[in-house]
């Protein structure tokens, strides 16, 4: 089994969720006792937030590679950055660290493609929903369109993710919102949706939405899984 280094705190409520489906992907493709081999380095979020606001993506960078050496150091054999939004700067990263980032943009992307959807709706954090890094990705390099949430919408959903989940709290009555926006998503043609924002998947599951949802938790953490069986 290769190391996994993950790179968590963003927020520490999702990365509950990576540390615990990982081992659980690990136990159902072994068998009983087995469990994942990995590092993890888990930020200080206030810090990242702090410079997300301030929109300061070279200190992210820094900071973001000096982690990647740690766990490089340290005998990880691939890195995993467990939050969509500083995939923002995966690219940077990659060309500075010299074992593989498995990228959730890619993986999600993949699995769309697998089911042979074209249009999809993508909820996320502004900087995820907004940049080029997501949206421009999924249409140039994979061919499937994003269908994004009108501008009062995102900067509602951005709100709930920062001041809400990745706070610890999860609302019924934010749920429904976002259920609400998921629909219009549909009715504006998107065939399935992507959850790209790791908190997403504690609040919205696959019953709750009549297409196809893209867990990108999950779908990162198979790739992971599949590169450290490999
Ligand atoms: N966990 C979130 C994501 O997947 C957002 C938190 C962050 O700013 O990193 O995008």
């Amino acid at each position: 089994m290769k190391l996994i280094g993950l790179i968590g705190g963003m927020s520490w409520e999702n990365t509950i969720d990576y540390y615990r489906i990982i081992n659980e992907m690990v136990k159902n493709r072994l068998g009983d006792w087995y469990s994942a081999e990995i590092l993890l380095y888990s930020v200080n979020f206030k810090e990242v937030l702090q410079l997300q606001n301030q929109d300061n993506w070279n200190q992210l960078l820094k900071l973001m590679i000096i982690i990647c050496k740690k766990l490089e150091l340290a005998g990880s054999k691939a890195i995993v950055i467990c939050s969509n939004t500083m995939h923002k700067i995966a690219t940077e990263i990659e060309a500075e660290i010299s074992i593989p980032l498995i990228n959730v943009v890619d993986e999600t992307a993949r699995a769309i493609r697998s089911m042979n959807i074209k249009s999809v709706g993508l909820l996320g954090t502004k900087f995820t929903m907004e940049s080029a890094f997501y949206v421009e990705k999924l249409t140039k390099k994979y061919e499937i369109n994003a269908i994004i949430p009108h501008k009062i919408e995102r900067d509602y959903i951005h709100k709930a993710i920062y001041q809400e989940f990745a706070n610890g709290k999860f609302l019924e009555s934010t749920k429904k919102k976002f259920l609400e926006i998921i629909e219009s998503l549909i009715r504006n043609g998107a065939k399935g949706i992507i959850l790209g924002c790791t908190e997403l998947p504690i609040l919205i599951k696959h019953q709750d939405v009549r297409v196809p949802l893209f867990d990108t938790l999950k779908i990162h953490l198979r790739a992971a899984v599949d590169f450290s069986l490999s």
